[in-house]
């Protein structure tokens, strides 16, 4: 499985990253954690980062790039990745994807997690204060003036992004303000229902971590993830209009339900009505478990 976790800082990309890496047995790849490594160790790459991330500033696309390129040659990649803090602007996806290509490597979704801003800072204050609480060396870009400046960068750089992968038919949209447990949670589902992850699987990985069954998901199928996925992919300019997702072929081929169902709201909308039909579905799927 190959992942996209797109979000601006203190969405909790790192925090579900760790968790999904634990349940799918992939790897983390996050240009952040590896720059930070590079100005530790003080090597050429880490020298020029170390100011430009210090004011908040995005470091220039062919370091990041090159950083990206030679780590997706690298073994353990075999199994998939996640992708957290690039692409951050649509020069490195348009670079991402020439890579992938090279590479014979297909991405499976990007995974967006959307928060309101006016929590983001309250978020990162209460980062800090675990940090340092546990003894670790604070960010230097974890105070309120950097963070204004990040977020600007993610407004303006990253943001265009969110168009960009919604017009390829890979963004899906997770609500990031519900619980962390909630929020892997919704991921686990909608991967399921793209067919990237087995239905099955995604909810034994859910049992294992939540430590209790999950009931939920299959009783309320569109009222978050889903439907809000559905309905930013609704309006694809072009050709992708016309043609349903690859992704979602592959879920309806599955075989199971769930999948079928979220595929096929997925693909209604095209045709304009997601939410209802998806709507629909699971009223019709709470009808009939109420009666059984
Ligand atoms: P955030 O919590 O802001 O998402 P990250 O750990 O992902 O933090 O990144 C920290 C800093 O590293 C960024 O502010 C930026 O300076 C640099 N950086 C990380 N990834 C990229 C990238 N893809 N392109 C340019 N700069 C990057």
């Amino acid at each position: 499985m190959r992942l996209i976790l797109l979000g601006p800082p203190g969405a909790g990309k790192g925090t579900q990253a760790q968790r999904l890496i634990h349940k799918y047995g992939i790897v983390q790849l996050s240009t952040g954690e590896m720059l930070r490594a590079a100005v530790a160790a003080q090597t050429p790459v880490g020298l020029q980062a170390k100011d430009i991330m210090a004011g908040g500033g995005l470091v220039p696309d062919e370091i990041v790039i090159g950083i990206i390129s030679d780590r997706l040659d690298q073994p353990d990649m075999k199994n998939g990745f996640i992708l957290d803090g690039f692409p951050r602007t649509v020069p490195q996806a348009e670079a991402l994807d020439d890579l992938l290509k090279k590479k014979h490597m297909r991405l499976d979704a990007v995974v967006e997690l959307r928060v309101n801003e006016s929590a983001l800072l309250n978020r990162v204050e209460t980062r800090v204060a675990e940090m340092r609480a546990r003894g670790e060396e604070v960010r230097v870009d974890d105070t309120p003036e950097v963070l204004s400046k990040r977020l600007a960068s993610y407004r303006t750089l990253t943001e265009p992004l969110i168009h960009y992968y919604s017009e390829r038919r890979k963004l899906l949209t997770v609500d990031g303000m519900m619980t962390i447990e909630h929020v892997t949670r919704e991921i686990g589902r909608i991967l399921a229902a793209i067919g990237a992850v087995e239905a099955k699987a995604a909810q034994k990985a859910d049992k294992k971590s939540a430590g209790k069954p999950v009931v939920e998901s299959a009783a309320k199928p569109a009222k978050t993830a889903t439907r809000k996925a559905t309905r930013k992919t609704v309006k694809p300019a072009g050709k992708a209009a016309k043609k349903p997702a690859k992704t979602v072929r592959k879920a309806a081929k599955a075989g199971s339900k769930g999948s079928k169902k979220a595929a096929k709201g997925r693909t209604g909308g095209s045709k304009g009505r997601p939410a209802k039909r998806v709507g629909k579905a699971a009223k019709k799927v709470t009808k009939r478990r109420a009666k059984a």
